[in-house]
């Protein structure tokens, strides 16, 4: 039987709660879920590409379901080439759905076969972005409520604080 795989894209920089809750939502809904690190070179984060990886990988627990990769170029051809369809993506506010109209209709407009699937964001996590989180962290602020264990002794690594 052909296996629903989804593609889950994102800068990850660095992996929270917020994102976790949309990934484990999605394996309710496909057989498998893979998430594609973007490897965008004028968009340097905070993480190394590698750094970030490893910190998904040490937020999940091992599920034969959940693969953990990196791409560049277009989503669209990534997507293709794993064999997937679908595209999940997060939705917190108003001001995420512009940009996430625009970019999933232009992916559609670059391959009809592709479709994006949205999920909300839960009440939780709302206000938890990988932007946030470093700001909070960088400032000495605790934001262990919001990021797997890993990612808040990684933070504290990147702001050691006096
Ligand atoms: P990008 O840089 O592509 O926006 P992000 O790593 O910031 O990538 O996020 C990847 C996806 O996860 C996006 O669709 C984003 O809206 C979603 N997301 C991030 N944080 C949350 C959250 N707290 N709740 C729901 N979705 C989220």
């Amino acid at each position: 039987m052909r296996q629903a795989v989804a593609v889950y894209p994102g800068s990850f920089d660095p992996v929270t709660y917020g994102h976790l809750d949309i990934l484990s939502r999605s394996l309710e809904l496909f057989d498998k879920v893979i998430i594609a690190v973007a490897l965008n070179i004028e968009k340097t984060g905070l993480f190394t590409f590698e750094e970030r990886s490893d910190l998904i990988r040490a937020s999940v627990n091992h599920n034969d379901r959940i693969i953990v990769d990196s791409f560049h170029g277009l989503l669209v051809d990534y997507v293709k080439r794993v064999n997937a369809r679908f595209v999940i993506r997060g939705l917190r506010a108003m001001s995420d759905f512009e940009y996430e109209f625009q970019m999933a209709s232009m992916n559609r407009n670059l391959d009809t076969d592709m479709d994006t699937i949205f999920m909300m964001t839960s009440k939780d996590y709302f206000f938890v972005s990988s932007r946030t989180i470093k700001e909070v962290a960088s400032f000495g602020g605790n934001v262990t409520e919001f990021v797997p264990e890993a990612v808040g002794k990684a933070l504290k690594e990147k702001f050691p604080q006096p």
